[in-house]
């Protein structure tokens, strides 16, 4: 039975095995019920799903996890926190835990193998200090995913959510609305954790759209103009392009690019919708 939401039973494994917390790590543990049932019932796993979790932690989530869904695997980077693994999820045939970063594992080629190619859906408590380029990894080069539910930290939940002109609009904003449906399903305080992170926390899921909202016909070039507009956030969208080494247009270009779709030549990237941003590349990309 899955017991280590209990922080009790937590703090018990820990001294048992003198467990020090890796700050470099990320590792604030998950001890609260409630915002454990709140993640699972977004989840909303079936007995065919395969779960990918990042960051088991001592397999807490995990042992829920394993319970509802026909298997999970599990990557956590942290070797002492293996032999820990190996107890609390002695009972449960369906989980593999992979000791390995997430960030250089082959996605693609744990499908294959594990799930006959089919899409994981991934669950986690994220390492903060990374939460950016493993949502991005999930979503880029073709990684077979449906859905990822994961508790990140509150302004970074916002920031995928945001629409544009709103400070906190950008480059995730639009790379997650592209890929996915963004819905944040609780807000969670620090001392839902052990230890308490600094920061408020949030679960988000984010559905894959099965198409993307809009139709783009290089989706590199279209993040690259979306990437160096954001990076100049201050200059025009054209300074912004034109001072960017990863695009090749010329200045009279991209002016007559966004003549053409009707924007103004002084206008800044962060006013862009997801559509508009799509157009423009689209031209771009004909010229
Ligand atoms: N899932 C556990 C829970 O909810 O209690 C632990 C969550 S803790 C916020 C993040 C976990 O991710 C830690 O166990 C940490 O060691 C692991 N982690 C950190 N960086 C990682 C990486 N690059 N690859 C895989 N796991 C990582």
């Amino acid at each position: 039975m899955a017991d280590l939401i209990n922080p009790k039973k937590t703090i018990e494994v820990i001294q048992k095995y003198e467990f020090i917390f890796q700050k470099k790590f990320g590792q604030n543990f998950l001890i609260d019920s409630y915002v454990m049932d709140k993640i699972l019932a977004s989840a909303a796993l079936k007995k065919e799903d395969c779960v990918l979790e990042i960051g088991p932690g001592i397999g807490t989530m995990t042992q829920a996890l394993a319970e509802q869904a026909g298997q999970v695997i599990a990557v956590e980077i942290d070797r002492n926190l293996i032999p820990i693994l190996s107890e609390t999820l002695a009972q449960y045939p369906n989980v593999t835990v992979i000791q390995a970063d997430i960030l250089k594992v082959d996605i693609q080629k744990l499908a294959q193998e594990q799930n006959q190619n089919r899409p994981f859906k991934v669950v986690a408590n994220l390492p903060y200090y990374i939460t950016t380029p493993i949502i991005m990894s999930l979503f880029e080069g073709n990684v077979p995913v449906d859905s990822i539910t994961v508790m990140v930290q509150k302004e970074v939940a916002e920031r995928m959510k945001e629409a544009p002109g709103s400070k906190e609009y950008g480059a995730l904003s639009l790379a997650v609305q592209y890929y996915a449906k963004p819905e944040i399903v609780a807000n969670v305080p620090p001392n839902c954790f052990l230890p308490r992170p600094k920061v408020g926390s949030a679960v988000i899921r984010l559905t894959r759209h099965k198409e993307p909202p809009v139709k783009v016909l290089d989706e590199n070039l279209m993040f690259a103009l979306i990437h160096a507009s954001f990076q100049q956030r201050r200059k025009t969208l054209v300074n912004g392009l034109v001072n960017s080494s990863n695009i090749g247009y010329t200045k009279g270009q991209i002016q007559a690019a966004l003549e053409a779709q009707n924007l103004s030549l002084s206008i800044r990237g962060e006013t862009l919708s997801l559509q508009q941003f799509a157009d423009l590349s689209n031209y771009l990309r004909k010229m």
